[in-house]
C-alpha cells in the first residue's frame, strides 16, 4: 500500500525542497539570522507548527520589534523606559539594531532621530495590538503608516532573491517604515502575528518574538521571568500567611 506520510511521499519531498531552498537562500545573513533560519525550518519540518522561519519578510518585523524595545518608551523590566534623547546615540542605536537582520541598509542619520523616535512609538502601539490578537485595532493603524510613504516593490537582483517593499534611495526612516509595515501587514494576512508576544511581566511592555517550540514563551528575558518568580513566590506566601492566621 503506498505510503502518504513516509520518507518518499510528496508531504515529505517538499519537505526537504523547502529546507533545501531555505539553505540556498542563507548567503548573505549574518549568523544569527542563519541559526534562527535553520532553528526555524526544523521546527516546520518537526510539523509541529509552521511559523516565520526566515524570510526577508519576517526579518523586517523581526528588526521592528528590535527597534522598538529600544527606541519607544514604556516599561521595560518594572522599570519606566525612555528611549535616549541624544540624536547620535539614537541613530546608532537604530543603525546597531538594523543591522543585526539586514547588512546592506540604509544608514540613520542623527538629524532623523526624533522621527525615529515617532516610528519606534507608532510600530510598538501597532504590535502591542497585535500582540493583544486585536487585529481589526493594528489595521488602520498599519494602513495609515503604509499610506504616508509609496512602497516600491522589487526583488533583489543579487541571492539571497527576496521581495523588497522600499526604494533604497529613502530616507532610512521612511524606507524602515514602509517595509517593516509592509512585512508586519503580510504578518496579518497570514495569521503569523501570534508569534508577536507582549511580556507578561507586571509593568514591563517589551515586545518579543515567540521562537519556542511550543508557543508559550511569556518574558522578554530573564530578568522579568526571575521578577514574576519571586512576585509568584511572594504571592502565595501571603495567601498561605493570610490562611493560617485566619484559621
Ligand atoms: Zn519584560
Amino acid at each position: 500500500m503506498h505510503s502518504t506520510v513516509g520518507p518518499g511521499s510528496s508531504e515529505a519531498i517538499s519537505r526537504r525542497l523547502l529546507v533545501c531552498n531555505a539553505r540556498d537562500a542563507l548567503d548573505g545573513y549574518t549568523p544569527e539570522i542563519r541559526d534562527s533560519y535553520r532553528e526555524g525550518m526544523v521546527t516546520a519540518r518537526t510539523g509541529m507548527m509552521t511559523r516565520p522561519s526566515g524570510s526577508h519578510r519576517d526579518h523586517l518585523v523581526l528588526a521592528a520589534i528590535a527597534l522598538t524595545n529600544r527606541l519607544a518608551d514604556g516599561w521595560s523590566g518594572g522599570v519606566r523606559y525612555a528611549a535616549p534623547e541624544d540624536a547620535d546615540e539614537c541613530a546608532a542605536i537604530a543603525n546597531e539594531t538594523c543591522e543585526r537582520f539586514y547588512r546592506k541598509q540604509t544608514a540613520f542619520l542623527p538629524a532623523q532621530a526624533p522621527e525615529l523616535r515617532t516610528l519606534a512609538r507608532r510600530l510598538h502601539d501597532v504590535l502591542l495590538d497585535l500582540a493583544a490578537d486585536d487585529i481589526p485595532v493594528a489595521i488602520p493603524k498599519i494602513n495609515a503608516l503604509l499610506a504616508e510613504h509609496p512602497a516600491a516593490l522589487h526583488l533583489s537582483t543579487e541571492p539571497p532573491y527576496s521581495l523588497h517593499y522600499q526604494d533604497h534611495g529613502m530616507p532610512a526612516v521612511q524606507g524602515w517604515q514602509v517595509g517593516c509595515c509592509a512585512a508586519l501587514a503580510s504578518w496579518v494576512s497570514s495569521k503569523s502575528t501570534q508569534y508577536i508576544r507582549r511580556c507578561d511581566a507586571a509593568q514591563c511592555d517589551r515586545v518579543f518574538f515567540d521562537d519556542t517550540r511550543s508557543g508559550t514563551k511569556r518574558f522578554c528575558g530573564p530578568r522579568c521571568q526571575d521578577r514574576e518568580k519571586v512576585r509568584a513566590y511572594r504571592l502565595r506566601k501571603a495567601v498561605a500567611d493570610a490562611g493560617g492566621t485566619s484559621r
